[in-house]
């Protein structure tokens, strides 16, 4: 009876791509698909399911049907220590090329589960291109998952479209992205570095982009209220469906224990409580959290600018350092900044990790400094925090644009220069100190901009809080696309076309 039932279940396979920033909404969505009846496999590697395997047990001992199929990563093959299969954890150029190498590898045994476990659907990462003509050769449906906003990929398009940036005198000049509904301007060295020349880069996107219009549809982690204009224009740009089912990180997550051990290890459990404290220490919105996400790097020369930045504002802050950059500090200033810190408990520093959904949530969490990455923005704004924005490389000066010129509820740094995170040099600053300063005195201070701004966020907040409520248009979205996968299957079964 049980497995009767189960063979007419939609059954959906998610195929993650292994960095933070597309696999922790991915696997979100998978856990809501599940949430609503869908019969759920997530296919990845060991060490990767180690960072989310937890929550889908618990999941799965709630009564849902997910389940994560685990394949063998090829380290040996592609010369990497056992264990190493995060992007994140890429420390050079020739370990990210041996990590994608060992990613592309993984092809032929994903395809050989799909054919075992022949699913109804395929929901694909954006960078696993070659699973178009997987799923055609089963004939069924291929759902594209797109990790930043409706407006990067509407910018993007156009930039690549038009090449506004082309044959202008310098690369600090400015240009306006044609085919916006708002005036954006940026200069070209704000878009990413393939995209200002022609590189092998290209080469490496390209599939990607046209593996989104042979696509039966695209899914964003976002949502109406956030950026309606882009999402119709993506609509009629792209050519094919797209749903916004987002903020996924507050539908899936909604409990505390969630929010800690989301995308992390256990232990990591012991240090929140220390953490907390300190938070439940502080008065309501006072505390800026500073992020750089799982994959950016900065020189000694910034952190140093960062840290002094910081400490001349007359505010409270948790900042997210790599534990690298501790040991790779030889004169112990980290060290030292930390111990400072720690005395006036101005500051706390988070070394590596931080439980970022549990700190946003918490009352005392003001504002964040962020790279833009796509998540972090969606994960504050869940929350309604104002932003200051310090775009450092891909799609992220885009989400700069969002922020700062549409919604407004972010203040500019300063970034300037579109640079790959790992080619970031030991000499390089970007933004100096005063500027870090003043930036942080607009956003926690008591200006008239910055209550506009509090009070902007808060509204989307707000609205992020409803869309995934009954009735929202999130929470529409992702019912009426299970709904329609059931109906192919159906048709499919029928021996309809
Ligand atoms: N993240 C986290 N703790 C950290 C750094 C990042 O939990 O110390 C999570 C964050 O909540 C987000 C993801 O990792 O879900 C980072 O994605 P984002 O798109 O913000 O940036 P990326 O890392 O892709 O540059």
């Amino acid at each position: 009876m049980e497995s009767q039932e189960s063979h007419h279940k939609l059954h959906v396979i998610f195929v993650p791509y292994p960095t933070p920033g597309h696999m922790n909404p991915m696997i979100d969505t998978a856990r809501l698909f599940a949430q609503h009846g869908v019969n759920v496999t997530i296919i990845t590697t060991h060490a990767i399911a180690s960072t989310f395997q937890k929550t889908i047990d618990t999941d799965f001992n709630s009564g849902y049907s997910i389940k994560t199929q685990l394949i063998h990563f090829p380290s040996a093959q592609v010369g990497l220590p056992h264990g190493v299969e995060n992007i994140k954890d890429a420390t050079s150029l020739e370990m990210l090329r041996k990590i994608n190498h060992g990613i592309s590898m993984l092809q032929d045994p994903i395809e050989a589960l799909f054919q075992d476990l022949q699913p109804d659907c395929i929901v694909t990462d954006m960078m696993h291109a070659w699973t178009v003509e997987a799923a055609a050769k089963l004939g069924i449906p291929r759902i594209y998952y797109y990790s930043s906003s409706y407006f990067s990929n509407c910018a993007s398009h156009f930039i690549r479209k038009y090449r506004p940036h082309d044959n202008l005198v310098s690369d600090t000049h400015k240009f306006t992205i044609p085919g916006l509904p708002h005036t954006i301007e940026m200069t070209p060295l704000q878009i990413p570095e393939w995209l200002r020349e022609k590189n092998s880069a290209k080469d490496y996107f390209e599939p990607m982009f046209k593996s989104e219009e042979r696509s039966y549809g695209t899914l964003y982690n976002s949502f109406h209220e956030l950026e309606s204009d882009y999402e119709k224009l993506s609509k009629t740009t792209m050519g094919i469906k797209s749903w916004g089912v987002g903020p996924v990180s507050a539908w899936a997550n909604m409990d505390d224990d969630r929010k800690t051990i989301r995308g992390q290890r256990e232990e990591l459990g012991k240090e929140s409580a220390e953490l907390l404290n300190w938070l439940n220490s502080k008065q309501n919105e006072s505390v800026l959290y500073v992020s750089f996400g799982s994959l950016t790097r900065l020189s000694h020369e910034q952190i140093v600018e960062i840290a002094y930045g910081l400490e001349n504002s007359s505010h409270s802050f948790i900042w997210v350092v790599r534990e690298n950059d501790k040991n790779e500090d030889k004169e112990g200033f980290l060290q030292d900044f930390e111990e400072r810190m720690k005395e006036s408990k101005k500051g706390y520093i988070i070394w590596n990790w931080a439980p970022q959904l549990l700190i946003l949530d918490h009352p005392a969490t003001g504002g964040i400094v962020t790279h833009c990455g796509w998540n972090s923005i969606l994960e504050s704004l869940s929350v309604g925090l104002p932003m200051i924005t310090w775009p450092m490389f891909a799609e992220q000066f885009y989400n700069e644009k969002l922020l700062v010129d549409v919604l407004k509820i972010g203040v500019c740094v300063g970034s300037k220069v579109n640079k790959f995170w790992l080619s970031i040099g030991e000499d390089h600053v970007v933004v100096r100190r005063e500027d870090i300063a003043k930036a942080v005195e607009i956003l926690m201070g008591s200006s008239q901009e910055s209550k506009e701004m509090r009070i902007r966020a808060k509204k989307l907040g707000d609205a992020a809080k409803r869309t995934i409520e009954e009735g929202g248009d999130s929470y529409y979205n992702l019912i009426q696309l299970i709904d329609e996968l059931k109906s192919l299957k159906k048709s499919k079964a029928n021996g309809e076309k």
